[in-house]
């Protein structure tokens, strides 16, 4: 799938802009603060309706403007479609795909795509929120239900964990937290196994891909963690149900006593080794970079089993982070499927890929 054509109206900084897209390898060039992420992130927001920067659709509409509107013509399963998203001061946004009304979970079916910006380059060394938000922003494009199902899952997680610290002000307040334990125990249930399958996947296809990006033909594996009471994540929904519930009944007394959720899917992880070791105990900088970027394009190839397509792969202001080799990797050979790159204005790597280049200046597009 590709975008072809994006048009945005009170978009972040862009007043009015309209651009078409190469197929292939876009590098979408400006200075500092002209509106290259901004860019990226409309294009993102056609994959499932949400910025990956905020939650709040406010943030998106340009500082004095009542409204924002983000078009675009893409080519999804051989057919061209248009989308449309409009977003409203103080009212939920409006979708449009062919000028029909359309639900944000169905967009996924239409346009799928994969970010990588800086913050992911920790991806291996940070704290296991960012694994579970790279398993989660993946399964919401894949799965229409997920994302909804995760916003459930916060919700009872925010109940519960009220509950647990403010019950010795008001005891009243334990009357209902069996409740919220077993309504999180059920969709911990649901989150678990659709995570269990995704980091399967994941783990057959950062393999071959991590062997090749890395150059030095290491091993990368990758297993998925979740509570320890569960022997299978991808048994049925009520087998992971019970022995979750399980896990929750030996640690009601610690969690009253700590004042904290301490069972459910919000402590799920991935273990990442290369080459056997631990890549958060053990490996360098520079591995652990790389590592990160080959899960994102192992990610792609999950996408392509799936649908039949690559998704547009958005790389933000990451270029500069790669030494010569894997820069080279990036442009030339990411084979199939469009590439939006972000870099500061820089000559050498605009030319090193065959693609389009696309500059940007103030919320404007000056060359295209
Ligand atoms: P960098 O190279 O530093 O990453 P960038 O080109 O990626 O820069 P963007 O993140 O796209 O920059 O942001 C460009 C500008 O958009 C920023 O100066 C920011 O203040 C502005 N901006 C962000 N949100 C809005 C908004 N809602 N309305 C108007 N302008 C906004
Ligand atoms: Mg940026």
């Amino acid at each position: 799938m590709r975008v072809d054509a994006l048009t945005l109206r009170g978009y972040r900084n862009y007043a009015e802009a309209a651009l078409r897209f190469d197929g292939a390898v876009n590098v979408i060039s400006g200075r500092n603060a002209q509106g290259k992420t901004n860019l990226l992130e409309a294009v993102y927001l056609l994959s499932g309706g949400r910025s990956f920067r905020t939650r709040f659709d406010k943030e998106l509409i340009g500082f004095d403007r009542d409204f924002a509107s983000v078009e675009a013509e893409v080519v999804s399963g051989g057919r061209e479609q248009r989308i449309e998203l409009l977003l409203r001061r103080g009212a939920p946004k409006r979708i449009t795909v062919n000028r029909v009304k359309t639900a944000a979970a169905e967009l996924g079916g239409i346009v799928n795509a994969v970010l990588f910006c800086p913050d992911d380059l920790n991806l291996l060394r940070d704290g296991p929120a960012a694994r579970r938000r790279l398993m989660d922003l993946a399964i919401s494009q894949l799965r229409p239900g997920y994302a909804r199902l995760l916003s459930d899952y916060t919700k009872l997680y925010e109940n519960k964990t009220r509950i647990l610290r403010d019950y010795r002000d008001d005891p009243r307040m334990l009357d209902t937290l069996d409740d919220f334990s077993d309504g999180l125990c059920r969709a911990s249930a649901r989150l678990i196994r659709y995570r269990a399958s995704f980091a399967r996947r994941l783990a057959a296809a950062a393999g071959p891909v991590h062997r090749e990006f890395s150059g030095a033909g290491e091993d990368l594996t990758v297993r998925y963690r979740t509570v320890s009471t569960v022997t299978d994540p991808e048994a049925s929904e009520q087998a992971i149900y019970e022995e979750i519930c399980e896990h929750q009944r030996l640690h009601r007394a610690a969690e009253l006593a700590a004042g904290a959720c301490l069972t459910g899917a919000h402590k799920d992880d991935l273990d990442i080794d290369i080459n056997g070791r631990s890549a958060r105990a053990y490996a360098s900088q520079g591995q652990t970079r790389t590592a990160a970027l080959s899960l994102k394009l192992a990610e792609r190839e999950i996408f392509l089993a799936e649908t039949g397509e690559y998704p547009v792969l958005l790389l933000d202001d990451v270029l500069s982070e790669l030494d010569a080799m894997r820069q080279d990797f990036v442009l030339n050979r990411i084979g199939g499927g469009q590439t939006l790159i972000t870099c500061c204005e820089d000559e050498q790597i605009a030319q090193k890929t065959g693609g389009k280049v696309i500059l940007i200046e103030n919320g404007t597009i000056k060359e295209s």
